[in-house]
């Protein structure tokens, strides 16, 4: 049995998306800044994904703004508060401590060029709360940026509170929603949200498209120069059809939402319930308030690397965390920000389900991870420590 269970990394291209993509690479492949038909075409195509896309997140189309993904939205949200910021005379921005690199690098960037940068503790409930926000605010402060939902440990943010507490104090308030788009009822202006970054990709869309959801007043930065498209704010020729994959993808995910959700949470806390009966195990993320296909854990005594190797050729396909940090010897700065001892963080298990998996593929997870756990604990010479009582269990 082959089980994809990475779904936070990204997910397979849905047949919706890719029967929407598919006339955009050999019928309609007019360049939409063309005049011909050919290139109006496109562009209507074009303006048509933008208008849909703004129905769903409840902006206008004029809001949306594509990109080449979660990433380039983040660096362009930031960077757009960022000149915000100069212009006003404020120099402070508030973020979470386990938010994705996307946003904790380009805050980096910042630090360098002298802003100065608040990161949030996430260690009570594996999460932040509104009033962190309110008291970490200064007259100084210019963006607030906290992520939706965590890709690593799963718990999902206070946003409409957050966004509140913004917009009583006047200062920007940016997400990076890119987990929670297409899995979570979202409306930007219900959410309170001034920007807002998505990924095509993580929800049964195409990799390479995202969108950048910026509200109207706020003036986007160019993080590149060139043509006038996307208003001249992201030049560069459309990604036409990966935006119309992304819209299909976007409005079928919102479309089955409720029923998806329901059976997910189902697989979701099975698998929950089933790893914990693992000696020696923790939960990581938020319990309540957890999107509806992460299960995360760390296991003492055992290396994520080698759970994973094993887990593969089992045919489970998992993840230690984040795609983005794997290869790196280092452990999850998600997992040391909620305060998780590096022993412990280095043997750390992401399952990431959606709607395609299967009761029997999580009979299959649940036999192949206990069994995998107890050989590698069984070939750990830090296990025996443990066992003979020469070293403290953590948990
Ligand atoms: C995947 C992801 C990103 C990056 O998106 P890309 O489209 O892969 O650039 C950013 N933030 C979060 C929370 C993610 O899960």
């Amino acid at each position: 049995m082959q089980v994809y269970a990475d779904n936070a990394a990204t997910t397979r291209v849905s047949r919706t998306a890719l029967d929407a993509m598919l006339p955009y690479f050999d019928t309609i492949y007019g360049n939409p800044s063309s005049l011909h038909s050919a290139g109006q075409r496109a562009k209507e195509a074009l303006e048509d994904a933008r208008e849909r896309i703004a129905k769903v997140l409840g902006c206008t189309p004029r809001e949306v703004y594509f990109t080449s993904g979660g990433t380039e939205a983040d660096n362009m949200a930031i960077r757009s508060a960022g000149a915000y910021g100069l212009r006003n005379g404020k120099k402070h921005i508030i973020s979470t401590a386990f938010e994705h690199h996307a946003v904790l690098h380009t805050l980096k960037a910042l630090e360098k060029e002298g802003f100065e940068i608040t990161l949030l503790d996430v260690s009570q409930d594996h999460n932040v709360t509104a009033d962190q926000v309110r008291q970490a605010i200064r007259p100084d402060t210019c963006l607030v940026t906290c992520m939706y939902a965590n890709n690593e440990i799963g718990s999902i943010l206070p946003i409409r509170e957050i966004g509140a507490v913004c917009k009583e104090a006047g200062v920007l308030f940016h997400t990076d929603a890119v987990q929670a788009v297409g899995h979570l009822p979202i409306n930007v202006k219900a959410d309170g949200v001034d920007m807002l970054s998505l990924s095509g990709h993580k929800f049964h869309g195409p990799r390479g498209v995202g969108v950048l959801y910026i509200r109207r007043g706020l003036a986007p930065a160019n993080l590149i120069h060139g043509g006038g498209q996307e208003r001249g704010k992201r030049p560069g020729t459309e990604n036409l059809p990966g935006i119309m994959g992304m819209a299909a993808a976007l409005e079928e995910a919102v479309a089955h939402m409720a029923e998806h959700t329901e059976k997910v949470t189902a697989l979701r806390d099975k698998l929950i319930a089933g790893l914990s009966q693992i000696p020696h195990s923790v939960l990581n993320g938020d319990p309540v308030n957890r999107l509806p296909g992460n299960v995360h854990f760390c296991f003492e005594g055992i290396e994520g690397e080698a759970l994973l190797l094993l887990l593969d050729a089992n045919g489970v396909c998992a993840s230690s965390g984040s795609a983005c940090t794997s290869g790196s010897l280092d452990p999850s700065h998600v997992l040391l920000a909620i305060g998780r001892p590096h022993e412990i963080a280095h043997g750390s298990l992401r399952l990431s389900l959606c709607a395609e998996n299967t009761e029997e593929e999580i009979d299959h997870i649940l036999k192949v991870v206990p069994e995998v756990v107890t050989l590698l604990r069984n070939m750990s010479p830090v296990w025996k420590d443990l066992e003979s009582g020469k070293r403290q269990y953590i948990i």
